[in-house]
């Protein structure tokens, strides 16, 4: 089977069977190994650390049984890890070539903050080269498939952290989200998916695409665990200048949402052209839901949606051409066999190291910050990314959270949306303007289609209103 219900959907339940003596981690890592290898025609994993997990689980447990109380808070969790986050000692690659045989020699921030509390690393998944794709149709280590239909994308770029997830190959996955990668993906296969406030994970260790938009998330069974680790991994970090320096909140302990929220949401984004009607029908369902609980959820003007993407595709294109100019074939990776002079050596390397939709982003990237264009592109697009922050915020200062669609379909067809990017670029309609305005924002599922497939919506918060929207996400009234 390649879905089956989780067999946890909490790390509670998990640490009161292992306090229970009723399982040991060693039992959930065989467990979760096990989902891996009967799912392996999903294409998830990039490399599963079986040996060195089992001999860590054996550790914790023996440390676990002489004293219960010696434990971090995430021994029991089973996390795997995006293809673009730094673990000392193994190989990152950020889905592409061009790292290929590359070991870190340090941990992301945000894993080393989990290890510290036990949590066990079980394997590094795939995604879409760099991030940069919404459909994690990897063009070097190939398409990973939704659980829910494997002729369809789990989405992306964090594709294979959703399918891990929803395969119930591990209990977490930690992913990244530029402009919806954690919330699409998660979407797409019916898990919960938490893009935090930008800056409230450090970036360090996270291999960079976009630097002002990208964030590190948390794809999870329940908004309980998203809670968890966002408490974990949240919080200044000398390495990244960007990291906030605002004092952590005990998310997990965050009480239910009580009293009535004020949700807004875009009637523009609801009869959106390019809405599937399931998605649609299963907002307008949810506003009821809402109403009903005595929310009051009221549709408010926001006259940039169709601006977004265009703006955003200039920005995150001309960001990730800087970044992605250290892959040189000198520093990191990868260089190519064939090259006799420096001059071939990095135009070979990169031509033979980068798939086609990043050297597209290079090169629009490139020539957006070119002398004769930069005002006419990137001037503008910063222009229009401030006028989405200005409305963006006087909508939150009336409003408690904006509700929205998370993609305008649900999980579409392998090779359906691969031969015209600019189709999938306007799927990133909804989830754009969360990163371009910096806020926080959760999807969460909501519901199926008549074909089976998840339909996932999100709320994004105000900015450092992550512990008002987990608890208003994990409130029972809907
Ligand atoms: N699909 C978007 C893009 O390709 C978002 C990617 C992301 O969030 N990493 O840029």
């Amino acid at each position: 089977m390649l879905t089956v219900p989780p067999k946890y959907t909490t790390l509670t339940q998990i640490r009161t069977d292992l306090t229970a003596g009723k399982t040991t981690l060693v039992a959930l890592t065989e467990y979760y190994l096990q989902r891996i290898s009967e799912t392996e025609e999903l294409n998830i994993y990039l490399e599963v650390y079986a040996e060195e997990a089992l001999a860590k689980a054996a550790d914790l447990d023996k440390k676990f049984k002489e004293n219960p109380a010696s434990v971090g808070k995430m021994y029991g969790a089973v996390i795997s890890i995006k293809d673009v986050l730094c673990y000392a000692n193994h190989k990152v690659t950020g889905g592409s070539k061009i790292l290929e045989g590359f070991e870190s020699l340090f941990s992301a921030t945000a894993i080393e903050r989990c290890l510290a509390e036990d949590a066990l690393l079980i394997g590094r998944v795939n995604c879409d080269e760099f991030g940069m794709g919404s459909a994690t149709e990897n063009p070097h280590y190939g398409v990973t498939r939704n659980a829910a239909d494997t002729n369809r994308v789990p989405g992306g770029s964090s594709g294979g952290s959703a399918a891990a997830v929803q395969a119930d190959t591990c209990l977490v996955s930690l992913g990244s989200d530029t402009g919806g990668s954690v919330r699409q993906p998660a979407a797409f296969c019916g898990v919960y998916g938490l893009k935090p406030t930008y800056g409230r994970i450090s970036r360090y260790g996270l291999l960079a695409y976009a630097s002002s938009f990208d964030q590190i998330g948390i794809l999870a069974h329940s908004p309980q665990d998203a809670a968890l680790f966002l408490e974990i991994m949240a919080g200044q970090d000398e390495y990244d200048a960007t990291s906030s320096s605002k004092a952590v909140p005990a998310y997990s302990q965050t009480p239910p949402f009580s009293g009535k929220a004020k949700i807004a949401y875009f009637d523009t984004a609801v009869n959106h052209a390019s809405i599937d009607p399931a998605v649609r029908n299963a907002t307008l369902q949810t506003i009821e839901k809402y109403r009903a609980a005595g929310h009051v959820v009221v549709s408010v003007d926001f006259a940039y949606l169709d601006y977004i993407i265009p703006a955003y595709y200039v920005l995150t294109t001309a960001e990730a051409s800087s970044n992605l100019s250290r892959y040189d074939g000198v520093r990191y990776g990868r260089r190519s066999p064939e090259a006799q002079t420096v001059d071939e050596m990095y135009r070979l390397s990169r031509t033979e190291g980068f798939g086609k939709e990043v050297k597209r982003r290079i090169m629009l990237g490139t020539f957006v910050l070119s002398a004769g264009y930069y005002d006419a592109y990137y001037t503008k697009a910063q222009k229009v990314r401030r006028l989405i922050q200005q409305r963006t915020f006087e909508i939150l200062e009336e409003y408690d959270f904006i509700l929205m669609p998370v993609a305008p379909s649900p999980a579409w067809k392998i090779g359906e949306k691969n031969t015209d990017p600019v189709a999938a670029y306007l799927a990133d309609i909804f989830t754009v303007q969360a990163n371009m305005t910096g806020i926080p924002a959760m999807a969460f599922p909501v519901g199926e289609t008549e074909e089976g497939l998840p339909i996932g919506l999100q709320l994004m918060g105000r900015k450092f209103g992550e512990a008002e929207l987990l608890s208003f996400v994990s409130n029972g009234d809907f």
